[in-house]
Formats: C-alpha cells, structure tokens, sequence
C-alpha cells in the first residue's frame, strides 16, 4: 500500500504531510520557511477548514495554495449522541465511502477512537467491520482530518486526551499512511498528543509490529481474544499466517519505552474463550511481557453467531488472572444504543467475506448462538 497524498483531481492532502514535508512543499512555492510554521499553526492549533481563514497568509499565497491544494477532506455526515455520552461521528472520505469515529467521554479522560480503513481485510468473526470486507485505507490526511475535525466541533465540551486506532480497520494493514499520521498527532507545535496516549490496535501483523516498534513511539495494543492456534485460526483467521507462538515472540522483543506495557484486547465469547483453563494459558501466553490484559464484553450484532460471556464469568476470568498478577481490567461497554461500541462499526454489504469454519467442537456453540436470542444480558453494559 503507498501513500496516499494527493485527491482524484491530482490535489495535494495537507494533512498528509507531516511537517518536514510540508516545509519542503512550501519551500517549492518559493515560499520562507516561515510560511510553513504558519501553516501548520493554522492546520493543527486554529484547526481551520479553508484557505481563506488564514488571514495572516498573503492572498497570493492562499490562491496559489488553494489552487494545487486542499485543507479539510472529510465531509462529517452525521453525529450521533449515546444515552451515556458516547458520540459517533460519521464521515464521508474523499472516494465517497463512509467512515466513522467515536468519542468516548469518562470522568478522567475523553478518547477518540478513529478509523484508519474503509472496511478491513482480516476478517475476525465477531466483529461488524469484517463483514464489509476491504474497500479502501484512508490516506494520513482522511487519519488526522478525523481528529482535527472532532475537536473543532467539541473542543470546548470535550478535549480529545487519547486516540485509539480501534475503528474501523486494521492501522498495521496501512502503514504507509498511519505512521505519518501518529508523527503528526503527536507533533508538539500541533495537535501535540503525548505518545503515550496514542494507542495503535492490531490483530497481530507480526512484521509490521516490528516496524511500528521501530519507526515510532506510541503504545501498541493487540487483540489476542484466543489462546490456542485452534480457536484463533477460527475467530482471528490472521492467525494462520502469524501463529501465536510467532506473535508472542515478536511481543517479547517489542522495544517498549521504560515503564510502558502492551495491552492485550480479548473480547469474552460466550463458550468459546472464556473459559478457567484459557485464563491458564494467558498467563503462560503472556510471560515476560510487560503488559496489561482489558477484557471486553461482546457486543453481539445483528447476524452474529456468538454470545457474550456471562457477567460472572468474564468477572472469574478476570480474578483468575488478577491472582497471577496480572493487571487486569474489564472494559466498559460504552455507546451500544447508537451501534458505537468496540466492533459495531460499518455497515456489511451485500458481498460479506466468507465466514471461517469453527472446530468440530465448537459447532454445537455456534448453532445454539444462531438459534436462541441473542443475548444482550444488560448486566455486561
Ligand atoms: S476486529 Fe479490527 S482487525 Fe479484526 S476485522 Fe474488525 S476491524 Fe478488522
């Protein structure tokens, strides 16, 4: 995948250029340097949306910018309000697709959860995204319009303290134009997030965990979500090709900051991962790994053929592993009422991938699942 820097009319995208590139375009206008810090001021500290606003730029240059240039890119086509704060916002990217972040409010931070592919290729089987398939990545500039654009709209009710790419795709299947937008998130004289609170979430691309490792500083998350090759190679295909002992090796060696850990998603599946013998293999799994594991009650969709893991349950996993030291924490299921909660992005089409066959052992679960109602047990909210 390349980088995506310039629109179908042959316009350049802004916000795909991190700074020394955008010093270098402007030094091609035959623009002082100058003209770039005051540009990027006006892109990431104003956050304003066209040329015309940046009134300390010379008309001559924002004629001549806006000519072979664009400043906004997204186009925000609704946003919608959970009873308990949670906000989605949808976009429509510059090819016409439909994208979606969502803003997640708590008493001590305000995380924004953006998308970083229209759809996603990897086909995990609980999750609403996959079933859209790939139909496009989003360039750095559609990453970092969902930020700067979030903000300009809730900057006084709610400031944006972390991002999580955990929308919809997968951030390690478009390097090329992720990376660049985590080095602009995190610019000090721009949107100036700390690298600490930008969080990259990954279904396990082992070779591109090792380049994250290398060619940038934010935290890295990964969905783990099975604890045998046999359950994953079913509920995260991608394990075929990056078995378990593969990831987990590749996280040993991950060059973690002092101080910092992995966070390890796994999502509670009703009978399939959920049970004491799987909080067993977690902390073998996890040794030697600085990390810290969230566990996620399922939000069922439409169409699913899983359940979510008893209250009880997820609360006994949760013990067993605290009793082995390991931090451990039980995610809050925030926005469901609006289909804004983790894995119910996107809407599928009419071509889905083909679903995964589950074990031999698993049949019976999944046909019970596609049967009864889905649960929604209220006490997993
Ligand atoms: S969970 Fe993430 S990586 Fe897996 S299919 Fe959904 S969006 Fe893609």
């Amino acid at each position: 995948m390349d980088r995506i820097t310039h629109d179908r009319d042959g316009k350049l995208l802004l916000k795909s250029l991190t700074r020394s590139e955008l010093e270098e375009w402007v030094a091609s206008l035959g623009e002082k340097p100058y003209r770039a810090k005051q540009l990027w001021r006006w892109l990431y500290l104003q956050r304003v949306g066209s040329f015309d606003e940046m009134s300390d730029l010379s008309r001559d240059f924002r004629e001549r910018a806006a000519a072979v240039a664009r400043v906004d890119v997204l186009r925000c086509t609704g946003t919608h309000r959970a009873s308990d704060g949670t906000r989605k916002l949808t976009w429509e990217t510059l090819d016409g697709g439909q994208i979606e972040s969502v803003l997640i409010p708590t008493e001590t931070r305000n995380t924004l959860c953006i998308s970083s592919q229209l759809g996603c290729a990897i086909n995990c089987q609980f999750c609403l995204t996959a079933k859209m398939g790939l139909r496009g990545h989003l360039s750095t500039a559609e990453i970092v319009d969902q930020v700067v654009q979030t903000r300009r709209q809730f900057e006084d009710e709610q400031r944006i303290s972390n991002i999580v790419f955990m929308g919809m795709g997968e951030p390690l299947h478009n390097p090329e134009n992720v990376f660049p937008a985590t080095r602009i998130l995190t610019d000090s004289d721009g949107l100036n997030l700390s690298h600490r609170k930008v969080t990259v979430s990954t279904s396990g691309l082992v070779p591109e965990i090792r380049r994250l490792g290398v060619e940038t500083r934010v935290r890295l998350a990964v969905s783990l979500n099975a604890t045998t090759d046999e359950v994953r190679d079913w509920v995260m295909p991608i394990n075929r090709r990056y078995p378990l002992a593969e990831l987990m090796g590749t996280l040993r060696s991950f060059p973690l900051p002092k101080g910092e850990r992995i966070t390890f998603e796994y999502v509670m599946l009703d009978g399939v991962n959920d049970s004491d013998d799987d909080a067993r293999r977690i902390v073998r799994l996890t040794a030697q790994i600085p990390c810290k594991i969230n566990l996620i009650p399922f939000n069922p969709h439409p169409g699913t053929e899983f359940r979510p893991s008893p209250r009880e349950r997820v609360e006994r996993f949760r013990d067993l592993l605290l009793a082995k030291n390991l931090h451990t924490t039980i995610r809050e299921t925030r926005g469901d009422d609006r289909m804004a909660a983790c894995g119910q992005l996107g809407k599928p089409g009419p071509r889905m991938p083909k679903r995964a066959d589950p074990p031999q052992r698993f049949r019976s679960v999944v046909a019970e699942a596609a049967e009864g109602p889905t649960s929604t047990d209220d006490s997993t909210r």
